[in-house]
């Protein structure tokens, strides 16, 4: 069965879009997400604009602070701290990646805490990490509502997450190991041996890895359900693009063993988005 992450996002939306009229109406203002993004990586120009998109759809004042990809450290820290002190901002996200000369966890930790809706600050991944989550990283928060959707109980399931970056893998495994999902929870990564011993005992596996088939059928127990994070660009000559985009899993042989997989795209994309619209009302409503 596939999962569609579109559909599950649009009832996101819905509650969303009622909790936007409440606040605006509380704060006298919609709530406001600002993005720095710094240079002209494409993929990052794509992921600005699909967020302010969604942003305008459903009432969320979305703001763009561009800047070039040569600008110094002092300066972003600089557009940051005005960002914390502005009582009209609720969100703030440095978008990565960030040019090589900046330190991405520097910048990071001026967010403010109460602002970061990405959940990327070391005080709101403490947060996540003791069972208090306060903003949880969109991408697992949206895997969570997945699994929430679909009536996938962690409880007691084996759980191999595939992937440790500080965005999927490692919120994930907080979320699922945490008292409130008490699944058991294997984290596999690129110096792991024998993925295949790892994954053949799963009842849920999540790919997060950025390469495309990662896993394929042979790897899975019949029945297994799998959530494929992977966002790849490959080389498609009859696609009109030139490319297409496929996930981290070999989606046909998948298909064919797994009780139920998400689709890249159309999976797990569509809910990153809509858990941080989410995590910006939450910020927003810290102002009531
Ligand atoms: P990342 O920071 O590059 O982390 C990749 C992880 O995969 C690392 O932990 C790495 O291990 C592990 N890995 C690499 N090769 C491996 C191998 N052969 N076997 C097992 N593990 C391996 O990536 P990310 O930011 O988590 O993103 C992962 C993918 O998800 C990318 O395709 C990204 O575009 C996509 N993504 C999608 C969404 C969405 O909304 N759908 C959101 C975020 C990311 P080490 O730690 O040992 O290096």
């Amino acid at each position: 069965m596939l999962i569609d992450g579109k559909e599950i996002s649009k009832l996101v939306y819905k509650d969303i879009v009622n909790e936007i009229n409440v606040i605006t109406k509380k704060i006298q203002r919609p709530p406001s997400l600002n993005i720095i993004l710094i240079g002209d990586n494409p993929s990052s120009l794509t992921y600005v604009n699909n967020k302010l998109k969604k942003c305008k759809e459903i009432g969320i004042s979305g703001n763009l602070i561009k800047k070039p990809k040569n600008i110094d450290e002092q300066s972003v820290i600089s557009i940051i701290n005005e960002l914390n002190q502005d009582e009209k901002v609720d969100g703030i996200i440095l978008q990565l990646p960030i040019p090589n000369h900046l330190n991405e966890r520097i910048l990071i930790e001026k967010i403010s805490p109460l602002k970061d809706v990405d959940g990327l600050t070391a005080t709101n991944i403490g947060l996540l990490s003791i069972g208090k989550p306060r903003f949880i990283p969109a991408t697992a928060y949206g895997i969570m509502e997945i699994l929430k959707n679909e009536n996938i109980i962690s409880e007691g399931k084996n759980i191999v997450v595939i992937g440790r970056s500080n965005i999927v893998g490692k919120p994930m495994v907080a979320l699922l190991s945490g008292k409130d999902e008490n699944a058991t929870v294997t984290v596999c990564h690129s110096k792991t041996i024998n993925l295949k011993q790892h994954t053949l005992n799963a009842d849920v596996i999540i790919v997060a890895v950025g390469k495309p088939n990662i896993l394929d059928g042979s790897m899975i127990k019949e029945g297994a359900i799998v959530i494929d994070v992977g966002i790849n660009r490959i080389e498609n000559k009859e696609n009109s693009k030139g490319f297409s985009i496929v996930g981290d899993v070999d989606f046909n042989s998948i298909l064919k063993k797994a009780s139920s997989i998400t689709p890249v795209p159309g999976g797990v994309g569509p809910m990153t988005i809509a858990m941080l619209m989410k995590n910006v009302c939450e910020a927003a409503k810290l102002n009531i």
